[in-house]
This record gives structure tokens, C-alpha cells and sequence, in this order.
């Protein structure tokens, strides 16, 4: 057998740079054929009604692939399926289970060896090799075939479903759907306008500059018409959405205009580089300092910095964007698409947004939910798009159907319609109470961590922030920001919600979310220098923050200041000291402050225990279910491989609520919600049960939770959670709340699959 390491590693790579699923799959088969020196290897995958099929084959009749189908427990490969156990027999037909397919020419092999390659707990598919003598495979052999499968079984099945890319499709039927990552909500219908990649940054090869002067007087151009492009984007969608969202610009706006990285380039072309590589060197070098970084917030603000590039990059090379050359609605179309290709193009005529790189938490996403537009990111194969194919775009299930047939538009047409009657008939509610049909009135508040998803909170109706999360300003700056600075940004926040409580949550930073600025490694970061226990060390750095929120609030009373990762007293006890200091030294300087209220995040378990030891000393508690359910169930919330191992509607979080809820009641202090669970219905439902009045989400959601509160009563949601208690699973737990939910009319809050 060939040098295993070296094997599996190319059979990874190359099953990740396939094109299509029948290219990757084919390669693998053929990858361990030939690795394990065998006659054959096959790869069965499992479909609908988990019936396996054969995928892949080198060795057996080629024209077997795609008409040999098992079901579990069916033949050899099926008895795997159904034991997920791996099977290595000497002379397989002499075992029981033994199916014989003539097509197949299978019956002069005799040794077969069979792995199971299972997703998450589920069977995907059963990975083959067969060979003429009658052996046992040796141990060796079969640890190589079960771990290539385990390898397989850690990708994403869709990687592997045959018909889901351009090239596997036929002709006659090109409905093909292209998985990728919600970005905002929505569905629509247009043709793909394809930007193009030449304006792409990260193809520029290097190049010498033949005159400095000339090469710094383009790269200085290309700055300026880009400001003047960032200043038109902004007049233009503030325009179109109201409030602040053309703040979003501010933010390229800073990065431009701050040294750092056009102090880079130019460094770079004195040194007698061209602008162009100059420029791609300094936005790797920014861009990969948040892409290093663990939290997937911060580590979406490097797309920013590429999506600058590109802009610059087009400005240096006079590029312009492709022209809409019809009525018809169009689908934005590349690689990285940023928020001033969308301002390019009047919003009436956008379809939806498709990016192949970029996440749900880019500035793109973020101003697609704003515009009204749905936005997919992260499209694994979208480089195979036609320009002006007709594309689905499913921003709620993250996907897109390329070329679909009628049948499929016709489906999709009918859910955008009932969409958007209901964002209508929700925006109804904007101006009545969030109040159950006993009575009880539950506050809704926003989430936002950026200027830009300020707006959108008031429109739909939020009565607060109920969590902003200050790390932004932090992680824009080449340094630690001023006072000053800090106060600015605090300002507009508390006067956008000028009369309504605003909790802002001091940093959290650190561990998981690095300064790139302040690098620092650790073991286990999840458990290290995190929130308050950073703050608390960098005292300068936590002073300063304080004492710019007490100056941003002045004389309202609406700041609410939230300690992130309290897990002792002590640590409340400190801040508190430091409160008062600065409270002091801003008065004895003149200015009009007044103490806000200070309360914690409850997110780590600890923090429960010590609850009632903080009666009197802070004046709120907000729970972080995202990282509470985190520590309780020691799931890391953003790892793909234990994701089906998280979920908040969990026996162990609803207990460590619950409890929460008693202590508060006791110290007599307000409670919310403002991790993700009070934005899913099942979450907000159990909550409601609990008794809890007051609950933050992201703006979109508001209008939704609204709804549901008002449709059900608070003795229903209380014998929904008695029900749930009894419960250990959380996927029954939530079939429950979706029927009882359904019955109460609200089947629209679930999206459909
Ligand atoms: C949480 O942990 O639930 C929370 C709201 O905070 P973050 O998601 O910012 O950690
Ligand atoms: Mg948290």
C-alpha cells in the first residue's frame, strides 16, 4: 500500500477542489483503488428513504452507477448501512447477507471490505473495496478504509449529492440547487448579472513600478474617486432606507481614511512595487488578522477590507460594473460582492444577491436585510454561473436553483407572495403592544453590534436595545480608540432610541475575539482572557469605555451598562468600584452625568450560583442563552462538527433559566432574554412559559416574536413548558412547540423547507 498519510491528504484536497459531485466522488473511488492496491472500490450513497445507490465505481460495471439501489439492511453494503459497522469478509458470498447484482459483474470478486461513512449520526453513504483472491483484509487496510470514510463522513453530504452542481445536471433538466449561507431572509426571482473578475484583487500578479510618482499618483486617484463612490452609495441608500443605514459606508469610509492601510501601500510602492500588488499585499496583510480571528462576527469584517480592495483595485484599473441591459429583474452575481456594487444598481431592480465567499454576518448581508433583498453567501460552486441564467435566491435556506423549471418558480412565486403578505400584515403590529391574549405584556427589544443595523430596529417596531455590542469600534481602529471616538459612536446609539432603554454590553474581547491589535495565544481560549476578565486586567482600556458611555448618556437615564462573562463577585465588585471612580472624575471635570444602571450577562453556569450574592449591587440580568447553552452543554457554538449536539431547547439550559428567573424574583430586578433563543419560536414560547417579559432579537425577527406572543396566551406557553420538562429530547421538545404553534395559526413563523 502506498504512503497513507500522504494519500488521505491528497484524496482531501482533491475531493475539495472538485468541480462537480460526480468528479469528487469518482476521484475517491479511484484515489483508494489504487492506494490499496485493490480491484475495485465503490461508494454507495444514501437518498430518499434511505435507499442507497451506486455513486461511484472504479472496477465494476460502469454502467451499473446510478441503477444498483439497496435498502438498509439489504445485501452486504446495506447490512453496514444498518449496523454502521464496518464488514471485512474473506469470501463474501459465502455470508448470509450476500446480494448478488449480475449487472454488476461483481462475482469474481471474493475479499470485500465495506466502511460506513456517517454525518452527524447519520448514514450517508458505505465506502467499498473488493478483490479477486479470497483474503481478509489486514488491519492496516481496513483502519486506511474506515478513516477515509470517517473523512468523508466530517464534509457536508451535499458535497456529494450527484445532480446538485451545473455539470452533473442534464440538458433537459438544468434544476439545479447550489447550497450556500443565509444571508438575509426572502426569496426571489431574476436573471444572474455576473460582476466580473477583473475586479477581483486577489488575481493581480506582482509587478515592479517603472515610475514611482505615477504609480502613487493612480494608487492616490483610485482613493479618491473610491471615497467619492462611498459618499454616493450612502446619499443613495439613505435615500431608500430610512434612519442610519448609510452609516454602513462609514465604516470603508474610516478604513480608507485611517493610515493604516493606504500607509501600507504607499510604503509598499516607494519600495518600488506597483499599485496594484502593492495594494493586494496590504489588504492579505489586514484581511488576515480577522480572518485569524475565532469569532465569526469579527472574522466577517475581513471581508470588508477585501471588499475595499476590490473597489480600489477597480478604481486603479477603470473597471466599471456591468450594465442591467433589460427590465428584467437581475440576480447580483460574484465573487465577493460588497454594499457599493449593490448601490450601483436602483434597488427595484434587484432580485437577490449571491456571493461565493462572505458570511451571514457581512456588512453585504446586513444591507441586503435593510434593502428588502435576499442574500445568499458563501456559494461553494457558483463560479460554474451563466451570466444571465434565471436563479432562485432562497435566502432563508441559504440555497439557490439555477435554470428551474416552471413547476419550481411557480412554488417559489407562491412563497414570496405569502412572504411578503406576511411582512405586510406583521407591520401592522408595529404600533400594538407585544401582549399576550391573557394580558401579558412582554417587552421586545433590538440586538446590533453596527451602526448600520441601528435603523431597522425602530422600524420594526423594537423598544429598546436590549444588547449592543460595543466590540465593532474596538476592532476598527489600528489602536485602542479614544475616549472621544468612543463617545461619538455611543451617542448615536442612545440618541436613535433617545427615551428608551439602550443595554450596552462593555467589551468582548479577547480569548475568541482578538484585538488584532492586542494579539495574545491561548490553550483553550473559550475558558481564558474573555469579556470581563480582559476588561478588568486592561483597567486603562475598561475605564475609558466607561466613562465614554457615561458621557455619551449625559443626563438620560437610559444607558444600561452589561458586564459580559461574569463569573464571580468579584469581578462585579471591581467594576462596580471603577463605576463609581469614574462617575466622580466626570463630574469634577463638569460633566453632566448620571449613574446609569449595571447589570450582568448571565452566560456562564457560575454565574447562576452567585446570583443571589449580587442582591443590591447590580440592577438587571440578561441572559446569554447562545453561550450559556455553550458552557452548560460544553458545545463549542461554532463548530460545524458538534452543531447537532447545540441547541438551546435543552433540559439542561430550560433548568439553568429557570433557575435564573427564581433568583431574580427574588432580588426583585428585571430579566431578558437576548441570545438566539428568544428569536426562535419554540425558544420564545418556552420563555414566555417561564415568565420572562422581556426579550431581544435581531430587527427581523421582532415583527415574527410579536406575532407569536399575541396569538397565545401566557397559561398556554406555561403548560407547553410543564409538557417540554418532561421531555429529555430536544427534537421531540420542538415538535411539540411546532404543533402547538401551528395549531394557533402561526405555521408561517416556520419557514418552509
Ligand atoms: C450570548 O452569549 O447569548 C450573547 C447574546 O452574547 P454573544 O452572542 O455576543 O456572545
Ligand atoms: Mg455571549
Amino acid at each position: 500500500m502506498q504512503n497513507l498519510f500522504l494519500t488521505l491528504k491528497q484524496l482531501i484536497q482533491e475531493a475539495s477542489a472538485a468541480s462537480t459531485a460526480t468528479v469528487r466522488v469518482q476521484g475517491i473511488v479511484s484515489r483508494v483503488k489504487s492506494a490499496m492496491e485493490v480491484a475495485v472500490c465503490s461508494l454507495y450513497l444514501s437518498g430518499e428513504d434511505d435507499v442507497l445507490t451506486l455513486a461511484a465505481t472504479e472496477g465494476l460495471n460502469p454502467e451499473s452507477v446510478g441503477n444498483i439501489s439497496l435498502k438498509p439492511g439489504e445485501g452486504l453494503v446495506g447490512w453496514i448501512a444498518r449496523t454502521h459497522h464496518p464488514l471485512n469478509l474473506k469470501n463474501a458470498s459465502e455470508d448470509p447477507h450476500f446480494l448478488y447484482f449480475p449487472e454488476t459483474g461483481e462475482e469474481i470478486y471474493k475479499a470485500f471490505l465495506g466502511a460506513p461513512v456517517v454525518h452527524g449520526g447519520k448514514l450517508v453513504g458505505v465506502l467499498v473495496v473488493e478483490q479477486k483472491e479470497k483474503r481478509k483484509f489486514t488491519e492496516e487496510e481496513e483502519s486506511f478504509l474506515v478513516t477515509v470514510a470517517a473523512h468523508l463522513g466530517s464534509t457536508d453530504p451535499e458535497d456529494f449529492k450527484i445532480g446538485t452542481t451545473a455539470s452533473d445536471s442534464s440538458e433537459t433538466h438544468r434544476n439545479y440547487r447550489i447550497r450556500g449561507i443565509a444571508g438575509a431572509p426572502g426569496v426571489g426571482i431574476g436573471r444572474a448579472l455576473l460582476l466580473p473578475d477583473a475586479m477581483d484583487l486577489m488575481k493581480v500578479q506582482d509587478a515592479t513600478a517603472t515610475d514611482i510618482e505615477h504609480e502613487m499618483a493612480l494608487f492616490q486617484k483610485a482613493v479618491n474617486s473610491t471615497l467619492a463612490d462611498l459618499d454616493a452609495s450612502r446619499d443613495k441608500i439613505s435615500g431608500i432606507v430610512s434612519g442610519d443605514v448609510g452609516e454602513i459606508f462609514t465604516f470603508y469610509r474610516m478604513l480608507l481614511e485611517g493610515n493604516e492601510l493606504p500607509g501600507m501601500v504607499e510604503k509598499d510602492i516607494r519600495s518600488g512595487k506597483a499599485a496594484s500588488p502593492s495594494l493586494r499585499s496590504a489588504v492579505i496583510h489586514f484581511s488576515s488578522q480577522f480572518e485569524a480571528m475565532e469569532d465569526e462576527y469579527l472574522r466577517a469584517r475581513a471581508e470588508d477590507i477585501q471588499n475595499l480592495g476590490n473597489r480600489l483595485y477597480a478604481r486603479l484599473r477603470n473597471v466599471e460594473v456591468p450594465k442591467i441591459q433589460s427590465n428584467e429583474k437581475v440576480v447580483l452575481v460574484g465573487g465577493l460582492i460588497s454594499i457599493t456594487d449593490i448601490a450601483e444598481y436602483p434597488v427595484e431592480q434587484l432580485a437577490g444577491i449571491v456571493s461565493m465567499r462572505g458570511s451571514a454576518l457581512s456588512h453585504t448581508a446586513v444591507l441586503g436585510k435593510a434593502l428588502g433583498l435576499p442574500v445568499v453567501m458563501g456559494v461553494a460552486h457558483g463560479g460554474e454561473l451563466p451570466d444571465g441564467e434565471l436563479i432562485i435566491v432562497d435566502g432563508f435556506q441559504g440555497q439557490i436553483f439555477v435554470d428551474p423549471q416552471p413547476s419550481v418558480v411557480d412554488e417559489f412565486r407562491r412563497l414570496i407572495a405569502s412572504e411578503s403578505g406576511l411582512v405586510k400584515e406583521l407591520s401592522k403590529l408595529k404600533e400594538l403592544p407585544a401582549e399576550t391574549v391573557d394580558g401579558a405584556r412582554i417587552r421586545l427589544f433590538a440586538n446590533t453590534g453596527l451602526l448600520a443595523d441601528i435603523s431597522p430596529g425602530l422600524t420594526h417596531g423594537a423598544e429598546g436595545i436590549g444588547l449592543y455590542r460595543t466590540e465593532i469600534p474596538f476592532i476598527v481602529h489600528g489602536s485602542f480608540p479614544s475616549e472621544d471616538e468612543q463617545v461619538e459612536v455611543y451617542r448615536s446609539v442612545l440618541k436613535a432610541y433617545k427615551g428608551m432603554p439602550v443595554y450596552m454590553r462593555t467589551l468582548d474581547i479577547g480569548g475568541d475575539k482578538p484585538l488584532p491589535y492586542f494579539p495574545f495565544e491561548e490553550e483553550n481560549p473559550a475558558l481564558g482572557w474573555r469579556g470581563v476578565r480582559f476588561t478588568l486586567d486592561n483597567s486603562v482600556i475598561f475605564m475609558t469605555q466607561i466613562r465614554a458611555m457615561l458621557r455619551a448618556a449625559g443626563d438620560s437615564n437610559d444607558l444600561h451598562i452589561t458586564l459580559p462573562m461574569i463569573g464571580s463577585v468579584p469581578e462585579v465588585e471591581t467594576f462596580l468600584r471603577l463605576l463609581e471612580s469614574a462617575l466622580e472624575q466626570l463630574n469634577e471635570e463638569g460633566f453632566a452625568v448620571v449613574r446609569p444602571k449595571a447589570g450582568i450577562m448571565a452566560e456562564v453556569p457560575s454565574a447562576i450560583a452567585i446570583l443571589p450574592f449580587l442582591k443590591g449591587k447590580i440592577d438587571f440580568v440578561s441572559i446569554g442563552s447562545n453561550d450559556l447553552t455553550q458552557y452548560l452543554l460544553a458545545v463549542d457554538r461554532n463548530n460545524p462538527r458538534v452543531t447537532n449536539l447545540y441547541d438551546h431547547i435543552h433540559p439542561a439550559t430550560l433548568q439553568a433559566i429557570e433557575t435564573i428567573l427564581t433568583h431574580t424574583r427574588g432580588m426583585e430586578i428585571p430579566v431578558s432574554v437576548c441570545g438566539e433563543m428568544a428569536a426562535d419560536p419554540c425558544g420564545a414560547t418556552l420563555l414566555l412559559g417561564m415568565g420572562i417579559d422581556a426579550l431581544s432579537m435581531s430587527a427581523f425577527s421582532i415583527p415574527r416574536i410579536k406575532w407569536l406572543v399575541r396569538s397565545v396566551t401566557r397559561a398556554e406557553a406555561v403548560e407547553q413548558l410543564s409538557i417540554a420538562k418532561q421531555c429529555p429530547y430536544p427534537a421531540e421538545i420542538r415538535k411539540q412547540l411546532r404543533e402547538f404553534l401551528c395549531s394557533k395559526g402561526l405555521e408561517r413563523l416556520f419557514v418552509p423547507k
